[in-house]
């Protein structure tokens, strides 16, 4: 197989950037565009050793899972990966892949613990709280909000992505309508040029404030009040702001921030926490979804309000002020401090004063103060990045010995990796959902609930010992603890020496097997004794059979005998 070859391939799978996946002459091949159950005719593009990379250029019989994308740019955008599947189909494929990682590569039994079924959305499209448009001109010189056409400069022109809210597109188009009359001019990459680069919109799904930040190319924006009248006509719109960056680069945001009108930040809930969310914070993209996640995690933690909780990986501690109205005390602890930052105003905003937040990495602060403090958790909450958790971390998790780990994954290949460290460290997993956070993507969340394994159950009695009423006797129990005692294994080398010290003759391993055999006693098991005679052999004088009888008398070996 090589570049350009031709290929009719079924596809089976999709693979963890979203292309589909299908095999040809021993070969996988990854094709984007593909759904499981789609026949395809594909042309190679470029061929690794043991896999490859081909395009779709027909389907010769869609799958039967295939809907028409309602995003009619889905294809070229990308963003979506698999929008061209149906939503139920979407869902059980996320719910298997979940699956097969816990089994595949956490080794956990599937009869084991409880996989609850998978949470998906209602409304799987505009669900997105946050878009960040590019701003530039498309192939004619019009001035276009959209995204960039895969690996290219060029942006193609969408100002209505069906993940996020209708309200962007109305932003966007005052947006460019408002740079065309004052001359703004779009920043071009390819030279540096230009002023405006990208337009960040969040939108509270439950206030319904809205945020708009221009992201510059340049110190100050002009003509900033005209663009704020015009914004300012949208019911909702609560904080302008100009971002700047000056800098070469694909990261999107700058530093700083100018405000042009309103509040620099705006205001959102998930459950009844209320955030305080400004263009530079992170914040869960899906609200919906992030509280039936965070809810499910509240739920795992099985808080009483005594506990004391760890929030590792707090970002903006979302989970921890979630916990926090029911636990006793909620420690943070997260590597990026404006997020620690968000998180101790947050706290503020809602009157939460047992949640404490610790600046640094987790796989460090945890041990330190382990060590250092001797610090203790009846519950830890993880939510690490798609790599997983350093074992620094989990061993340090694992000598805590919290009763409850409750284990917030966005990849499930290195929550699985690290299930089983646990589970080999005394932790069971007992059960786990996965949550849709992301539908059209093949992204998918995991919540899991680990806990530690202890004996089923714990008696305490209370005993008097001595004479007289209700009181144990104590030779009783020295009697019946003789009684429980296993009994020693009588040898054939302890028969012999016994008949020695005792009748001062040695006698045959042979003679005593024979005995025991004339007894109907059982014959097995005794290293080095010859239990059968290799040939015929004089029979044991009476006199030896006498003392071998007594010596099995003597250890009892006709009520419990090992040979
Ligand atoms: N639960 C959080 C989001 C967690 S996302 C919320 O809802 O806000 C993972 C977080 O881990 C990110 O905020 C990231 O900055 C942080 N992070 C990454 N590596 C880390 C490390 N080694 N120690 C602590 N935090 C880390």
């Amino acid at each position: 197989m090589k570049k350009d070859d031709l290929i009719d391939i079924i596809i089976e799978d999709i693979g963890s950037d979203g292309a589909g996946v299908g095999k040809a002459d021993g070969f996988t091949l990854f094709v984007k565009d593909t759904i499981p159950g789609d026949r395809a005719k594909v042309k190679i593009m470029k061929m690794k050793k043991r896999y490859g990379y081909a395009r779709l250029m027909e389907l010769i019989t869609p799958s039967p899972d295939r809907v028409q994308p309602p995003c009619p740019v889905a294809r070229q955008c990308g963003g979506c990966q698999i929008q061209a599947m149906a939503y139920e189909k979407q869902l059980a494929f996320k719910e298997n892949k979940v699956k097969n990682n816990l089994q595949r590569i956490g080794g956990l039994n599937p009869d084991s613990f409880e996989m609850e079924p998978i949470s998906g959305m209602e409304q799987p499209f505009g669900y997105r709280n946050k878009a960040q448009f590019p701003i530039g001109r498309d192939k004619n010189g019009k001035i276009v909000a959209g995204f960039y056409a895969g690996r290219t400069h060029s942006i193609i022109a969408n100002t209505n992505c069906s993940l996020g809210v209708p309200q962007n597109e109305q932003i966007l188009k005052k947006v460019i309508s408002w740079m065309e009359t004052c001359h703004i001019e779009p920043y071009d990459e390819t030279n540096g040029q230009g002023l405006l680069r990208h337009v960040l919109i969040r939108f509270g799904f439950t206030t319904k404030e809205i945020m708009v930040c221009l992201v510059i190319n340049g110190r100050k924006l002009p003509k900033s009040r005209e663009l704020s009248a015009s914004l300012n006509e949208i019911p909702g719109m609560t904080s302008i702001t100009a971002n700047i960056n000056m800098e070469r680069t694909n990261v999107i945001l700058g530093k700083d921030l100018i405000l042009i009108s309103g509040k620099p930040y705006i205001e959102d809930y998930i459950g009844d926490i209320k955030y305080q969310i400004s263009p530079l914070s992170f914040f869960q993209v899906n609200p919906v979804q992030t509280r039936n996640l965070y809810g499910k995690a509240l739920e795992y933690a099985g808080l009483t309000g005594n506990e004391t909780v760890w929030d590792l990986y707090c970002g903006i501690g979302t989970i921890s002020l979630f916990l926090a109205r029911k636990a006793k005390k909620v420690y943070g602890v997260e590597i990026v401090p404006e997020a620690i930052a968000d998180a101790r105003n947050n706290a503020k905003i809602n009157g939460i004063k047992n949640a404490e937040f610790y600046v640094g990495k987790a796989e460090e602060v945890l041990p330190e103060k382990y060590r250092t403090e001797g610090i203790k958790a009846d519950v830890i909450v993880i939510d690490p990045p798609r790599k997983g958790c350093d074992e620094a971390l989990l061993d340090t998790i694992v000598k805590m010995q919290p009763q409850r780990v409750v284990y917030v994954s966005c990849d499930s290949a290195t929550l699985a990796r690290d299930l089983k460290y646990m589970k080999e460290r005394g932790y069971e997993v007992e059960k786990g959902e996965a949550v849709d956070m992301f539908p059209m993507t093949v992204h998918v969340e995991t919540v899991v609930l680990l806990s530690h394994k202890k004996p089923d159950s714990v008696i305490n009695v209370k005993v008097a010992f001595g004479e007289g009423e209700g009181k144990v006797p104590l030779d009783n129990i020295v009697k019946r603890a003789a009684s429980y005692k296993p009994k020693e294994r009588v040898t054939y080398k302890m028969i012999k020496e016994y008949i020695e010290a005792k009748y001062g003759f040695k006698v045959h391993t042979a003679y005593i097997a024979e005995v025991k055999r004339d007894l109907g006693l059982p014959m097995y098991d005794a290293p080095n004794a010859v239990e059968e005679l290799k040939q015929p052999r004089k029979h044991p004088t009476a006199e030896k059979v006498q003392a071998i009888k007594d010596a099995l008398k003597f250890f009892d070996v006709g009520i419990n005998c090992d040979h």
